[in-house]
C-alpha cells in the first residue's frame, strides 16, 4: 500500500502537471462572475478543515480553496460531509473536494487530482509513556483510525492487528483515552492537534519511525475534467507565487 501511494504520485503528478497549460486562470470579472464552486469536505480534520467558531469549516484547505475560488472569480461554496463520501458525491452533490486528501490508487478510479498541494505522513498516538516506537511493535495491538483514510489502510496491513474505524478520528482518540485502543494511526498534523489536546495522555510518534511513505494531499475533481484541473492547478501555481500559499501555511500549520 505505502508503496503504491508513492508510486502512483509520481505518475499522477506528471499527468497533471502535463494537464496545466501556460496562461492565468485569474481574470478581472466580478467576483463570483464565473459561477459557483460546489466543494464538499469533511470538518474534523484539524488544522485542514474543523468547525469554525461562527459553525462553519474553516482551515488551510478552506482558506486554500477560498483563495482558488478568487482567482477563478467563482462563489465558493463549502459543504461538510462524510469523508468516506466525498469521493463519490463529486459530479452530483458537489463539484470538488479538499479535505486533506492523499492521492491514491484506489480513488483515482473515481476521480481525477489537482497537483499535490501539501506533502504528509501518518503518525501514531499512542498512551504516554507507551514502549511502542518500531513497526515490529505495532503488531498484533488494537488500532484506530479513520474509516476510509490511509491511516486505516496502512493499519489493516499491518500484522496481527485488530482495526476499529470510526468516522471521525477524534472518536478514535478517545477510545484510545479510554483504553479501548492500543493507538491511533492518523495523518501528522491532525496528531500533533490531538496530541496537544491531550497532551497529559498521548504521545505522538512521527510515522518515520514506522517507515511509513509520504504522502501528498491534492483537491479531488471529476474524472475527465481537464479544463477545471487547468483552472485550479493553475491557481495553485499563482498562489504558490505571489505569497498566499506560505502565508496560510503560516497562519493555519505552523502557529
Ligand atoms: N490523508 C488521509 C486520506 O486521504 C486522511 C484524510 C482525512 O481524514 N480527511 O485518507
Amino acid at each position: 500500500m505505502k508503496k503504491k501511494i508513492f508510486a502512483l504520485l509520481l505518475t499522477t503528478m506528471l499527468t497533471v502537471s502535463s494537464l496545466a497549460g501556460c496562461g492565468s486562470s485569474s481574470s478581472d470579472g466580478t467576483k463570483g462572475a464565473n459561477g459557483t464552486l460546489k466543494v464538499g469536505t469533511n470538518a474534523a480534520f484539524p488544522p485542514f478543515e474543523y468547525v469554525g467558531d461562527d459553525g462553519n469549516p474553516d482551515g488551510f484547505d478552506i482558506a486554500l480553496i477560498n483563495a482558488i475560488g478568487e482567482k477563478l472569480n467563482m462563489d465558493v461554496q463549502v459543504q461538510d460531509m462524510e469523508f468516506e463520501s466525498l469521493c463519490t458525491s463529486i459530479g452530483n452533490k458537489i463539484d470538488v473536494a479538499i479535505a486533506g486528501m492523499t492521492i491514491t490508487e484506489e480513488r483515482l478510479n473515481t476521480v481525477d487530482f489537482s497537483d499535490s498541494y501539501y506533502e504528509a505522513v501518518q503518525a501514531v498516538l499512542v498512551p504516554k509513556g507507551s514502549t511502542i516506537a518500531t513497526a515490529d511493535d505495532l503488531k498484533n495491538l488494537k488500532i484506530g483510525a479513520q474509516l476510509g483514510t490511509t491511516g486505516e489502510f496502512i493499519a489493516s496491513d499491518i500484522e496481527g492487528a485488530t482495526v476499529s474505524a470510526y468516522n471521525k478520528a477524534v472518536d478514535a482518540v478517545n477510545d484510545l483515552n479510554n483504553g479501548r485502543l492500543d493507538c491511533v494511526i492518523v495523518d501528522k498534523n491532525p496528531a500533533e492537534v490531538f496530541g496537544s489536546q491531550f497532551s497529559d495522555k498521548l504521545d505522538v510518534i512521527d510515522g518515520t519511525a514506522f517507515d511509513f511513505e509520504p504522502e501528498f494531499y491534492a483537491i479531488a475533481l471529476p474524472k475527465g475534467n481537464t479544463d477545471l484541473a487547468t483552472k485550479i492547478n493553475d491557481a495553485l501555481k499563482e498562489l504558490k507565487n505571489d505569497g498566499t500559499y506560505d502565508s496560510l501555511v503560516k497562519k493555519y500549520i505552523e502557529e
